[in-house]
């Protein structure tokens, strides 16, 4: 029986382990002591909080006659040692303990806070990976290190408000990718989701706490620094208000309400370890008001809407030539407005919650070029790399990549296409190459990628 510790086994040292480090859940409410209160041991690694108990022996009380009559019957053959046979909480379930101390805790906050760096350093690692984008590295960098800024901030007479930033761009521009070297560079929690798997509570999907709760996961269950992370909610433009629906809109509209709370910065029940509540998941309190919320989107027909404004705007005459100039503008974009995004079927509280809006170009053939090349994990880095330990070291001509680049745009997933692309021109050469351990540099012609040749390969001399 579990009641005698055995430091033999590897389980029961794992467990005790995680208990040093983990809150101790109540079995029967499912609260951490944090919440609950002091909890008792009623057996090994089973605690009860004392609202259970008073619970359970109110029910035994007002019930006292049945539950006697019913042991006169079936005199019960379970003892408390076989509780500790019960299922387990696991630890993904429940959050790790406070620091000890308060003061300790706060240096750890403040530490942090001091640690990020000033706007321009924040770009500046950014542009060791994000190619171009650099109107939203500037102003995504701003906005971090106001939010920082902010949580720091112990003097209440002028309230700073929330950073939380909507990116626009398209697919594959970068806007994921921006955040994780974000969140990377600054040593944050970050949890991407997706919008199109949130629901209104009590429908099939994801309630919008599981963001948090994802989070919560990412910081591997500690409550401090998952209360610091970054939330990067992805297709947020899937959440617009259909326009002529008569059923209710529990995946759209009403997940953009759902939101709102979480955006502006409340305290909210977060399931540990599940994406929904039920009863037999813990429950954590989680404030949100130090939590950065990135949301981003394609948002497809939301160029048609400002183009529709501009050239209203523009009318006849003279400024209709403005209005043709803007037709060709591959990033209209820029010129957004919330108006713009309130017809495209954001509500406006939704939007007042979002002060920060950025833009992404869409990428050109430049851009792709330079993405192939120059990020610090570049993808033909990566391959030079792989090829290199074999000895062999590759080279590709300027008008390959050329070529290459026009292949994505046509595509149109953005850099995303890159690889898939490079993947299937280099599955060949990594193939042949390690077969003739003479072979010492290899070239990716224009040719090759034409279809038309093959690779230059010279040997070693
Ligand atoms: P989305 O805008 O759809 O979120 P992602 O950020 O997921 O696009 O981009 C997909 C991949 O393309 C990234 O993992 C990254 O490798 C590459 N990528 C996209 N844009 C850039 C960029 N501006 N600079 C460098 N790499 C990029």
């Amino acid at each position: 029986m579990a009641e005698y510790y055995d430091p033999e086994d590897k389980e029961q040292t794992e467990n005790r382990e995680d208990d040093d480090r983990y809150e101790k859940v109540c079995m029967m409410c499912r609260r951490s002591e944090r919440k609950a209160g002091k909890l008792m041991k009623i057996a090994d690694r089973f605690w009860v909080c004392t609202d259970c108990m008073q619970k359970s022996m109110d029910t035994f009380e007002q019930n006292k006659d049945a539950i006697q009559a019913m042991m006169r019957n079936f005199p019960p053959s379970m003892s408390f040692d076989d509780w500790a046979d019960a299922p387990q909480i696991p630890k993904q379930q429940r959050v790790k303990k406070a620091a000890p101390d308060k003061a300790q805790a706060r240096k750890k906050k403040e530490s942090a806070w001091k640690a990020v760096p000033v706007p321009h350093k924040i770009k500046e690692a950014l542009d060791e990976y994000v190619i171009g984008q650099e109107h939203a590295k500037k102003v995504i960098s701003v906005a971090v290190y106001n939010h920082y800024k902010r949580i720091n901030d112990k003097d209440d007479s002028v309230e700073i408000q929330k950073s939380n930033v909507l990116m626009i761009g398209p697919t594959g521009s970068g806007k994921t990718y921006l955040v994780q070297t974000l969140a990377r560079f600054l040593d944050v929690p970050l949890a991407i989701t997706d919008a199109t798997s949130l629901t209104e509570a009590g429908y099939i999907g994801d309630d919008v706490e599981s963001v948090l709760s994802k989070l919560l996961a990412a910081a591997d269950n500690d409550l401090e620094r998952a209360q610091q992370g970054i939330v990067f909610i992805d297709e947020i433009d899937k959440l617009a208000k259909k326009k002529n629906v008569n059923q209710r809109d529990v995946s759209g509209e009403a997940v953009q309400q759902g939101l709102l709370k979480l955006l502006e910065g409340t305290e909210v029940e977060v399931p540990v370890g599940a994406s929904s509540k039920n009863a037999m998941v813990p429950l954590e309190t989680m404030d949100t008001r130090n939590i950065l919320f990135i949301v981003g989107g394609a948002f497809p027909e939301l160029e048609q809407i400002v183009l529709q404004r501009l050239n209203k705007k523009a009318g006849i005459g003279f400024n209709s030539v403005l209005a043709e100039e803007h037709k060709d503008d591959r990033n209209i974009l820029t010129k957004v407005t919330s108006q713009d995004l309130r017809d495209f079927g954001m509500i406006p509280e939704f939007l007042g919650r979002l002060p920060i809006i950025c833009t992404l170009e869409s990428l050109n053939e430049d851009m792709l070029v330079r993405i192939l090349k120059e990020p610090k994990n570049a993808i033909l880095r990566q391959y030079e790399k792989l090829l290199n330990l074999d000895g062999v070291q590759l080279t590709f001509e300027d008008e390959a990549l050329k070529i290459i680049a026009r292949q994505a745009l046509e595509i149109d997933t953005g850099a995303r296409a890159l690889r898939a692309l490079l993947e299937q021109y280099m599955l060949d050469i990594m193939y042949e190459i390690p077969k003739d351990t003479n072979i010492g540099e290899v070239v990716i012609t224009e040719a090759y990628i034409n279809g038309t040749g093959g690779p230059r390969i010279i040997m070693r001399s």
